[in-house]
């Protein structure tokens, strides 16, 4: 019941498309190659009758010269006779022709109108199977002669992204180089860890938090940084390079009270 009540509210199933247009394409087709038969059939009889006029019309003629020249003895009537006979063949020969052009142009009249019926019953099966949509899928996702390399292209358009993000972050840098000659150093500091927070998003593939996640290390006991960055909640030790104060961390889950030593000197070095 349910299905047959869906049956009616959702149109026609996509079995119903596919036979509907099976019948429909094989019949215009087999009226095409019958056309396309007949018109072949059409030539060829028309080159056989023009063979038959040749053979048996020369003999004809030749015969009735024959005759007129057997009865009458004189040249000219002869002459007129041969003369009357290539006429009437060669009328004979236009007009075959002229008939047969006639039926040609018919069948070409059909056969054009079966081509343009074909041709709009395929255009109606691709919109009715959204054939056009599928098929700008298919070329999008997919490359090769057996369009099976879809994984390939991907992947070359996820690397080609990446080399483009990486040539951006090389020109940035060699624009930080031009202008940090006019700046402090720590403008030019802190212009150059926003480029290596960009390098490391980059690399870590962009759905990296480095905002939250990455934080410099700096030292507790002289306070001083050495450009390195440590994982939040991650294990790491770490050896000041300043004063040789060595600490570690173990990974604590997150959402703990008791706070890491990255965490609190991050909140210390947030304005940096
Ligand atoms: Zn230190």
């Amino acid at each position: 019941m349910l299905r047959v009540l869906g049956g009616l509210l959702g149109g026609k199933p996509k079995e119903h498309v596919i036979d509907k247009y099976t019948r429909d394409l094989t019949a215009v087709t087999f009226t095409i190659h019958e056309l396309d038969k007949r018109l072949k059939r059409n030539d060829e009889v028309l080159m056989r009758w023009q063979h038959r006029l040749k053979i048996y019309g020369t003999t004809l003629v030749v015969l009735f010269g024959a005759m007129a020249y057997s009865n009458y003895r004189s040249l000219p009537v002869t002459g007129l006779t041969f003369l009357l006979g290539l006429l009437a063949i060669l009328g004979l020969s236009r007009l075959l022709c002229k008939v047969f052009e006639y039926q040609r142009r018919n069948i070409v009249i059909k056969l054009d109108k079966a081509r343009a019926q074909h041709q709009g019953t395929l255009e109606d099966l691709k919109k009715a199977t959204n054939f056009y949509s599928t098929h700008s899928l298919i070329q999008r996702f997919s490359s090769g002669p057996l369009q099976s390399q879809d994984a390939s292209t991907l992947m070359d358009e996820e690397l080609q992204s990446k080399y483009d993000e990486l040539q951006n972050l090389q020109k940035e840098l060699a624009q930080l180089r031009g202008d940090s000659s006019g700046k402090s150093t720590n403008e030019a500091r802190e212009e150059t860890d926003r480029w290596f927070d960009k390098v490391l998003d980059v690399l870590s593939g962009g759905g990296f938090a480095i905002e939250n996640n990455l934080v410099p290390v700096t030292c507790r006991k002289c306070a001083k940084t050495s450009g390195c960055y440590v994982v939040r909640n991650t294990e790491w030790t770490y050896v000041c390079p300043h004063c040789g104060e060595q600490q570690t961390n173990s990974a604590e889950p997150e959402g703990t009270t008791s706070r890491s030593p990255s965490g609190d000197m991050k909140d210390k070095n947030s304005t940096t």
